[in-house]
């Protein structure tokens, strides 16, 4: 049995006081939803000011991305040993928003990916194909592209620190949601690349969350389907009830 995982992914959003609030504000709602595994992803300079709301909470803290060298002359890049430091649990590994506008390709997310990996964090793989692709009928090809190349050399004994993200491109922020049987078909697609390039046990106690608009309205038609293990949420994580009541239908859609 999966526990469902929701994240919210705030990006570049809410300015320090505002991230407190809202950090608070996840933490009473995480306490009210043990059967949940819910994670806060704030912008790197507002993680430590986060963890210190987020108190004894059984709420994850996050980060939006890491470069994959241990230290040294990276301007502007931030290591794996500093996340680890503030007592990050989670970093996003190939967000849409990274691979399409600020141009990361596998070949490196692979290598962020190893470095989240060895430094004991769980790493959130996010995979999901353009609306180009999808009306080319190339969906299943970019998933499989995207997993094969950015799990490469990954042993299936970490498996237990790996999350996938299928998010559809198409349907991150625009308020076009994958229908859930659109969801259902690609997370199926995706567990059976993931016994293939890890293990069949590994496939199996992986989450694989489904992200691209996502909001309390949608949410429990999306996670009754029985390979959507939880959600990646993008705006609806910056508001307090709009999240609550997407934690709330995972907890219940797998009750
Ligand atoms: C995301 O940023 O991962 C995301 C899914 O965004 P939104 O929920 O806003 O579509």
């Amino acid at each position: 049995m999966r526990k469902p995982f929701v994240a919210g992914n705030w990006k570049m959003n809410l300015n320090r006081a505002e991230a407190v609030a809202l950090a608070t504000a996840v933490a009473a709602i995480a306490r009210e939803n043990a059967g949940v595994e819910v994670g806060i992803i704030p912008p790197f300079v507002y993680i430590d000011a986060v963890v210190g709301a987020v108190n004894k909470a059984p709420l994850g803290v996050g980060a939006q991305d890491v470069y994959f060298e241990k230290s040294g002359a990276f301007t502007g890049e931030i290591s794996t040993a500093m996340l680890a430091d503030l007592h990050v649990k989670y970093v996003l590994v190939g967000h849409s928003e990274r691979r399409h506008v600020l141009g990361e390709n596998d070949a490196l997310l692979n290598k962020k990916l190893h470095c989240v990996l060895n430094a004991g964090l769980t790493a959130i793989l996010c995979v999901g194909e353009t609306l180009e692709q999808r009306k080319a009928e190339k969906t299943f090809d970019v998933c499989r592209t995207q997993l094969v190349e950015g799990l490469k050399g990954v042993d299936a004994a970490k498996a237990s620190q790996l999350v996938v993200a299928y998010e559809p491109v198409w349907a991150i922020g625009t308020g076009l949601n994958a229908t859930k049987e659109q969801a259902q078909e690609v997370h199926a697609f995706i567990r059976k690349e993931l016994a293939g390039i890890l293990s069949q046990a590994a496939a199996e106690g992986m989450r694989i969350q489904y992200g691209g608009s996502v909001k309390a309205s949608n949410a429990a038609e999306l996670m009754s389907q029985p390979d959507v293990d939880g959600a990646l949420v993008g705006g609806a994580a910056l508001k307090a009830e709009e999240f609550a009541g997407i934690v709330a239908a995972a907890g219940k859609s797998k009750a």
